[in-house]
């Protein structure tokens, strides 16, 4: 679609023979309450068969299995020429069976042969002699197939269970008493306790990090570093603590315009499916209970020029891989979904802000509809495939490789935003020493069009849904759920490829079109594009500090002692702070924050905190900078007092003097906005004890989003 993929699909079409390699295994003696098995194809049982893919360079051969295997290849050294994953294959084979590579020189010499079957993609050589190895080679012996714990699926379950069929791996449906190579949660990364090896499909913090209010807290210190990079997120208030700051402000810009009349959202903390949303013009309506009671809440700039198709406002359900936080991986899948109102959008006025199948996209909405028409292709109805709605927009005219790199973009960009608190969770629930399982996750994105083709994030979905059926009214007052084809087809290649790349025996290959088709066709954005967003990865510095302070394994909080500690350490007291004035920095900040985090239960100082005490902190030594280079000033301060270790994976790169726009073409900005002020900088500014950083004066709030 992009540029960007082109060479993506080269890569992917090398590695697929590795890939599809791992879908043919032994069987495990161990199993216990197998659910579904695949039924084993008599050459995965004990023989196997292999063409060759440059057919005259290399023979077929026809192997029986045998008990134990040589890990090596006949020249007991990696076969140089391969790429790493194709050596480390080829030197781990489980079928007796030798490929002769005969008169070598004529296949490896020449490009990359690929295959389409479970064959071995020989690439470009520099050095044929040393590929040659004796004229031959072992081929990758089959092992078992992948094992997948599904007990905890939940809502997954059907799609899980076609993908693991699909793939041929072992399903145990009832969970297994020996260790499985993936577990499938349906909802958090505690779903299941005791997993102390493997993979599991979700990271821990990932569903607190998610709610409305901290991807909001999370987007706005980014903004405050990088506020031209972040503008893909609707301005947002967090209620009830900056109700002020949000009714003095609507105010301000009604006073300076009387005819600007915006729209704001307002959406609870811990809703989903569109409940207890509502719209507003007025800060006076919001439904605020006061005290003990008080909903969190999360109120934002209503998009009101969303880009329409006939007549009618959807929005984007992109699926994203997180493959693994540390290094960070990343993989978009290329299909979607869409979803569509259905009732024809009007911009909002006092008297349709209540119209919900107009304003609001959920599903779970409009299926309540007279008008929802459920999908029985894939670019019809009310649930479209995300190609279908591209290939629509093509037609018009649209730059669809534009959309999509900012959707790219936007993607990176949140998931930066992101990063820094899940690392905390993560080391605080699988330190280092402990034995645990490696995660991974299928995030959910929904995205809205603007008019102007700018995509705006809504909100990121830790636990994306994952059915492939939905109620229909069968006969009058009877409901049955019946398949949606237009879910099954996107879910399960979402799920199907995600596998695929995490599949533990083919851990550095790549997901490659499956031959049964309808994938989701994932590609790598992370760490591809690493060289255009790793100069965001500042607040990850900063985490890992923090982590590093946080002493008592299984802690989320830094405690006074720890934070003294790291000021010591760091070498930043002087006569400017003393060590009095750090004390009251920390409780001053501390107990503003556990205002914030009402529900938290562990005292002391949280990673956000940290960051808003170590961006104080940045702003007392150098004064005479902009907030983003006080920030880079005061790390690379730190971590020179402390060690390589300190920094995030991409240290080098985050470099003070590292020029700080993209490579890459960045994408115009959409949302015509204040800088934002968030209470954090608010605070900083008035505090007493705080010389704020310079930083720009906050325009007034332009109303809305602007096409
Ligand atoms: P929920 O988790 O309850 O689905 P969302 O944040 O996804 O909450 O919002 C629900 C729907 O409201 C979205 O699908 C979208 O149609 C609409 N919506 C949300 N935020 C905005 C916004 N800032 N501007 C315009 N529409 C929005």
């Amino acid at each position: 679609m992009s540029d960007h993929y082109g060479d993506v699909k080269v890569q992917l079409g090398q590695m697929k023979s590795l890939g599809e390699d791992a879908e043919k295994e032994e069987v495990d003696p161990e199993e216990e309450m197998p659910v579904s098995s695949p039924s084993a194809s008599p050459d995965s049982a004990g023989c196997c068969i292999t063409t060759a893919p440059g057919t005259d360079a290399l023979s077929t051969n026809i192997c029986k299995q045998k008990g134990k295997r040589s890990r090596k290849n006949p020249c007991g050294k990696p076969l140089q020429g391969f790429p790493a994953h194709a050596v480390k294959n080829i030197n781990s084979p489980i079928c007796e069976q030798t490929l002769l590579i005969k008169g070598t020189g004529k296949i490896l010499q020449g490009k990359s042969a690929e295959s389409n079957g479970n064959y071995v993609a020989v690439h470009e050589s520099s050095n044929t002699q040393e590929t040659r190895c004796e004229d031959e080679f072992k081929l990758p012996r089959k092992r078992r197939p992948v094992t997948v714990d599904t007990s905890k699926a939940k809502t997954s379950l059907e799609a899980l269970k076609l993908s693991i069929k699909e793939l041929q791996w072992k399903e145990f449906h009832t969970g297994r008493r020996a260790a499985c190579d993936i577990y499938w949660h349906g909802v958090s990364f505690h779903d299941n306790e005791n997993i102390v090896s493997g993979q599991v499909n979700k990271f821990p913090g990932m569903v607190e990090m998610l709610r409305k209010i901290n991807l909001s807290r999370a987007v706005r210190t980014m903004q405050e570093l990088f506020p031209e990079e972040y503008d893909f997120y609707p301005r947002s208030w967090i209620l009830p603590e900056e109700y002020q700051q949000f009714s003095t402000e609507i105010r301000m810009v009604k006073e300076s315009d009387a005819t600007e009349s915006p729209t704001f959202i307002v959406k609870p903390d811990g809703g989903s499916q569109g409940d207890g949303i509502y719209l507003i013009r007025d800060p006076g309506d919001l439904k605020l209970v006061v005290g003990a009671q008080a909903k969190q809440a999360v109120v934002q700039e209503y998009i009101h020029k969303p880009l329409l198709i006939d007549k009618l406002k959807f929005d984007i359900r992109l699926y994203v891989l997180i493959k693994s936080v540390q290094p960070l991986e990343i993989y978009i899948a290329k299909e979607g979904l869409t979803r569509f109102c259905t009732e024809p959008y009007q911009e909002p006025s006092q008297k349709n802000l209540s119209r919900v199948f107009m304003h609001l996209t959920n599903y779970s909405l409009n299926v309540q509809s007279g008008n929802y028409v459920h999908s029985d292709s894939q670019n019809t109805g009310s649930k479209r495939t995300l190609s279908s709605v591209l290939y629509r927009l093509a037609a018009k005219g649209v730059d669809i490789k534009r959309v999509w790199s900012d959707i790219i973009a936007l993607v990176i960009k949140s998931v930066i935003a992101v990063l820094p608190d899940l690392k905390v969770h993560y080391q605080a629930d699988i330190p280092p020493a402990k034995p645990g399982p490696t995660c991974f996750q299928i995030l959910g994105f929904d995205i809205l069009l603007m008019k102007n083709l700018k995509p705006v994030l809504l909100e990121v979905n830790s636990n994306p849904s994952m059915r492939i059926e939905h109620e229909q009214e069968v006969a009058p007052g009877v409901f049955e759920y019946v398949p949606s084809p237009v879910d099954e087809q996107v879910k399960v290649g979402v799920i199907r490829d995600t596998l695929r790349l995490m599949d533990p025996f083919n851990k550095k290959l790549t997901a490659t079109p499956h031959p049964a088709g309808g994938g989701s066709d994932p590609v790598e954005v992370y760490p591809k594009y690493t060289k255009q967003f790793s100069h965001l990865r500042l607040v990850e510095r900063i985490a890992a500090l923090f982590i590093r302070f946080l002493g008592v394994k299984g802690n989320m909080r830094l405690g006074p002692t720890a934070f003294r500690t790291f000021i010591r350490t760091c070498k930043l007291s002087n006569s400017n702070l003393t060590m009095a004035s750090v004390d009251i920095l920390y409780i001053d900040i501390t107990r503003r924050w556990s205002f914030a985090l009402a529900d938290s239960r562990e005292a002391g100082m949280g990673l956000q905190a940290f960051v808003e005490a170590f961006f104080n902190l940045a702003g007392r030594r150098f004064k005479s900078l902009a907030l983003r280079e006080q920030v880079v000033s005061l790390l690379d301060l730190c971590e020179s007092h402390l060690g390589p270790q300190s920094g995030a994976e991409d240290r080098r790169s985050l470099s003070c003097s590292r020029a700080l726009p993209r490579g890459g073409r960045t994408p115009a900005l959409y949302l015509p906005r204040p800088r934002p002020i968030s209470p954090a900088a608010h605070r900083r500014a008035t505090s007493q004890d705080c010389r704020p950083h310079q930083r720009p004066k906050p325009r007034t709030l332009r109303a809305n989003v602007e096409n």
